[in-house]
């Protein structure tokens, strides 16, 4: 493992620096031990960030930047692994995201062409793309290093200027691709990563009206507050603001292969994942046999840290933070209170570090809070249903709407959930997760949808006609 530099600076301007609002500390969820301390941004650092970002728009010059990440491979995951408490095999994974959403938006940098309208005589109507120009990003810590690769690769291979102000809890991959852009020859100023409290750094920089796109990802409250800074500019954000995600399993569904969903759907990253399966909706005849499996699953894991569990396989590390796991149980708590049983798991682990064990609860009805917010952890929800309508109105009755799975071996069920799941954006039958390259639906409560096309994330169209004559 990389040995940890005890001290990370910001990233603005080309050069790395302290920041106004002093230091934050950065530990180790699995043993609650301080890994380094990270320089925290006031306000002013987030001004000179946006400052910086406007003045390389205006000069023009972006190119890709992967390659430098791919030759800091083993340091990276190192170092994310140990921020943010994943088994080492699952941050190789998101490392290889990040790298590929260079490649990805990188080959369609040359794509982002407009059209050509037909009008009458004498008129030539086209559209063209343009970069918004400064672009301003707030990254979750779930995946910190792929959330910001996601929103950043696009931005630059569509000719804007950056200021990622990176997760506070996990900020130390974020500064690999501030050195990544400084390898590449980005300009100073390009790419400007700070780290920085949401209430103080995030908010400033959401709220100048010199930043002209904003990408968020995180909590529903947080999104509806740069939704409002982001209103208050007239300036478009791209949100995505987590679900709480539903397979509905018909009677003759391949209970065998779901098992695997299961490991995947919820207890990969910990839980921690906007587009989780926290909820199985299942036919009531499969219900108990469901149940048993999940068990199973759940059980078959074993937790500890990531540090210790390199190699792919039924593990699961700590979840990011005492904070977020305390949260997770509170939810459970009051599940059980209101009558919901614990199957198994449920606790947080008997040993140092923000572990929880693989939960799986049954025996709630569908309007329970557990049933219908995000839990963010490593907990199923088991529901039942009797008919087709009566799953869907289950699925229907929570305001998120990211991703939804159908499993059934009678491919004809599937589009009748499709047509039905009014909130749910993303639709997959027999399978879990959506892939990189398909359009991404993005919607809380306010149905946001942005698509991973290069010109959607990173350019506004702009009409053009020319009379001839
Ligand atoms: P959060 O939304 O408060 O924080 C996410 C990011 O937003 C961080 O970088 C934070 O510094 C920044 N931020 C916070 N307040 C801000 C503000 N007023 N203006 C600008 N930036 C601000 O999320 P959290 O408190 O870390 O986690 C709470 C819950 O959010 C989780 O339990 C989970 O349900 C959800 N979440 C979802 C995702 C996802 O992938 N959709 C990711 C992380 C968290």
């Amino acid at each position: 493992m990389a040995d940890v530099n005890p001290y990370w600076q910001n990233y603005i301007d080309g050069a790395w620096v302290d920041g106004g609002a002093g230091r934050i500390e950065v530990t180790d969820p699995t043993t609650g031990e301080r890994i380094a301390e990270h320089a925290l941004a006031d306000t002013a650092d987030a001004d000179r960030a946006a400052q910086a970002a406007r003045r390389v728009h205006l000069s023009g010059a972006l190119t890709a930047m992967g390659r430098y990440l791919l030759e800091h491979r083993d340091e990276i995951v190192s170092i994310l692994r140990l921020e943010q408490g994943k088994p080492l095999w699952e941050a190789h994974i998101e490392f290889e995201g990040a790298a590929l959403y260079f490649v990805y938006y990188g080959n369609q940098a040359s794509t982002v062409e407009g059209r050509s309208i037909p009008l009458e005589s004498g008129y030539m109507d086209w559209t063209e793309y343009e970069p918004f120009d400064v672009s301003a990003q707030i990254i979750p810590w779930n995946y910190p290093i792929e959330m910001t690769a996601r929103s950043l690769s696009a931005a630059l291979s569509t000719g804007n200027a950056c200021v990622i102000k990176s997760p506070e809890m996990t900020p130390l991959t974020n500064a690999y691709l501030a050195r990544a852009a400084k390898a590449a020859g980005f300009p100073p100023g390009a790419v400007n990563v700070i780290c920085g409290l949401g209430r103080d750094a995030g908010a400033a920089l959401a709220g100048r009206p010199d930043v002209n796109q904003i990408v968020f990802t995180g909590s529903v409250p947080t999104g509806i507050a740069i939704a409002t800074a982001a209103a208050q500019n007239v300036v478009p954000c791209v949100l995505e603001l987590g679900g709480k995600s539903a397979a509905i399993v018909h009677d003759d569904a391949d209970l065998d292969a779901f098992e695997n969903d299961i490991r995947w759907g919820i207890y990969f990253n910990t839980g921690q994942v906007c587009s989780a399966m926290s909820r199985v909706i299942v036919h009531e005849s499969r219900r108990d046999e469901l149940i048993e499996r999940a068990e199973k699953v759940a059980k078959s894991l074993s937790v500890g840290p990531g540090i210790e569990r390199n190699e792919f396989g039924a593990n699961m590390g700590s979840m990011v933070s005492d904070g977020q796991r305390d949260r997770a149980v509170g939810i459970i708590e009051t599940a059980q209170s209101k009558g919901a049983g614990v199957v198994t798991g449920g606790r947080p682990l008997n040993r140092p570090g923000a572990f929880l064990e693989p939960t799986v609860l049954a025996g709630m009805t569908p309007g329970m809070e557990i049933a219908t917010k995000g839990v963010f952890g490593p907990v199923l929800s088991v529901l039942s249903f009797r008919d087709d309508a009566q799953a869907i109105k289950i699925d229907n009755s929570t305001d998120y709407g990211l991703v939804g799975d159908v499993f059934t071996t009678g491919l004809n069920r599937a589009p009748a959930r499709y047509a039905s799941c009014a909130p749910v954006r993303s639709l997959s039958t027999n399978g879990t997760q959506a892939a990189l390259k398909r359009p991404l639906a993005v919607t809380a409560n306010p149905a946001m949808a942005a698509n991973r096309a290069a010109r959607r994330y990173g350019t506004t169209c702009k009409p053009r006609t020319s009379r001839s004559g």
